[in-house]
């Protein structure tokens, strides 16, 4: 179980999985971000945040949209347009080092291959 929270609390996530490793992907989005991502199944992520808490920008043909505090402006999750979608992730930035600085970090080589670069 990860806790984690922007920087202001408007944004608390609850991520109930335990990840085998966390993912820095170097794609024009998440490059910039900064974000160092825990995926799993939304069932298992709980995202706790008024409505208007975040603003969401969706780029390009993705489906994807990326969450960021309006108050604080930390980028703290990515969900899909398609509910049925079982992939979101967490921005592992906000949870405490301790808690996740043993996990294993791969680099995603999302701006070309789409594939891990270990
Ligand atoms: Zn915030």
């Amino acid at each position: 179980m990860l806790r984690g929270s922007c920087h202001c609390g408007a944004v608390k996530f609850e991520f109930r999985e335990k990840p085998e490793w966390l993912t820095e992907c170097n794609c024009s989005a998440c490059r910039r971000y900064g974000t160092i991502w825990a995926h799993g199944s939304p069932k298992n992520i709980s995202i706790e945040k008024a409505p208007d808490a975040t603003s969401a920008y969706i780029w390009g043909d993705q489906m994807i949209e990326f969450h960021t505090c309006r108050t604080c402006g930390n980028t703290t999750h990515w969900s899909d347009l398609d509910a049925d979608y079982d992939r979101m992730a967490v921005n592992t930035r906000l949870v405490p080092f301790k808690d996740v600085k043993d996990i294993p970090i791969r680099h995603f080589d999302g701006a070309d291959t789409g594939r891990f670069l270990d």
